[in-house]
């Protein structure tokens, strides 16, 4: 008897992923249900690759020959401050829900394409806000051992620039995600300027949660990093390069802003990119950056993985050559030669 749910589709990668290149599906499953999702893991072994919106993923023109599961879990519920949602959930309607439900503390991670259940893989966050600060356990499935376990966030490995246990590992599946909410409709204090500035206040500042939110995607909207098929902008995986984080930043790279890291010194990858000559909009045929930043690498069209490889790693060259640093991929690569 064939797992349960399995269906039959020909399936491209370049169909299930934001950046729309990469290669065949071999079987594809697409649970709709938490128990479907944790027994079709279960079912189809290691092997399986699981996908929630296909935002942080690239995968080779070969694509994948096995199993594919593609989340669709959808439960949420609602109890007092704590919000659990299902790893297939779309991220930015619970944002959107939690707001309606008079919750804060998600406002300003409105507007990011994905899952719920990809949010803890890296630590997702944008203008000055982090998951991590809202989170308080997920359930996952141990994929060695059968387990399926509820953690509370210290375990989680949380700490460096986007990083988490779950980060380029295919050990355990995120079932579902519980955040802690405050119940309110006042946002957390702003700390980005560019935002804070857009709601005509001062740093730290707060403001009505959907003022918030509509701040934060009309930001998002003119940077390029809402989805949006007809602009080319937003066929890619957001950044591509990860912020580096260094025990010695190099002489060449001393002007590049830098933050602090629990690892080292946090440098801007966007920089690097744009001061080793690659400007926004710089493109080689069907690849280029995002016309309005240098950190989203973006498929203009036609594009095949192998280009877009391409094309990253020759930013990747530029940027090592001028600042003797070597730029990583945000995004996670699966059967990619970069
Ligand atoms: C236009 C644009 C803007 C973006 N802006 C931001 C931003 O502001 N901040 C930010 O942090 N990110 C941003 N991103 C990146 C991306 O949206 C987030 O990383 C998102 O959380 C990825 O979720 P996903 O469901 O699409 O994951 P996918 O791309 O489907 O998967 C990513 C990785 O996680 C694994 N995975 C996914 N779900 C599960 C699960 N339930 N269990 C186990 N493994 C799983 C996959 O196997 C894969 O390895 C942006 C991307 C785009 C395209």
């Amino acid at each position: 008897m064939p797992p349960r749910g399995w269906i039959a589709l020909s399936v491209t990668f370049s169909d299930l992923t934001t950046m729309r290149v990469g290669g065949p599906v071999g079987e594809l499953h697409v649970p709709t249900s938490t128990d479907e999702f944790v027994g079709t893991v279960r079912d189809a072994g290691r092997e399986a690759l699981i996908i929630g919106g296909g935002s942080n993923l690239i995968v080779g023109d070969e694509g994948w020959p096995g199993p594919v599961i593609k989340i669709a879990s959808g439960e949420i519920t609602v109890n007092g401050g704590l919000v659990t949602a299902a790893a297939g959930v779309e991220w930015d309607r619970l944002v959107e829900l939690t707001i309606n439900e008079g919750l804060a503390g998600l406002e300003c991670l409105s507007g990011i394409p994905g899952l719920v259940g990809g949010t803890p893989i890296q630590n997702v966050g944008a203008y000055g806000a982090l998951t991590s600060e809202v989170l308080e356990s997920v359930t996952v499935f141990d994929r060695e051992t059968g387990a399926l376990e509820n953690w509370p966030t210290e375990r989680l490995g949380f700490g460096s620039h986007r990083q988490s246990v779950f980060k380029h590992s295919d050990r355990w599946a995120v079932v579902d995600v519980t955040y802690r909410l405050r119940p309110g409709k006042q946002s957390d204090p702003i700390r980005y300027a560019g935002l804070a500035s857009a709601l005509d206040l001062e740093i730290g500042g707060t403001a009505d949660t959907s003022d918030v939110r509509e701040s934060v995607i009309a930001i998002r909207r003119q940077r390029g990093m809402v989805l949006d098929a007809a602009d080319h902008d937003t066929w890619s995986v957001g950044s591509f390069f990860i912020n580096p984080v260094l025990t010695q930043v190099p002489d060449e790279a001393k002007e590049c802003p830098q933050f602090p890291d629990v690892k080292g010194t946090k440098l801007a990858a966007g920089w690097l990119v744009h001061n080793a000559g690659f400007a926004p909009g710089y493109r080689r045929g069907n690849v280029g950056l995002s016309t309005r930043h240098a950190l989203a690498v973006t498929n203009r069209g036609g594009a095949t993985t192998s280009e877009v490889m391409e094309f990253a790693a020759h930013i990747r060259e530029g940027v090592e050559r001028a600042f003797k640093v070597r730029l990583g991929p945000e995004c996670d690569l699966v059967n990619c030669l970069f």
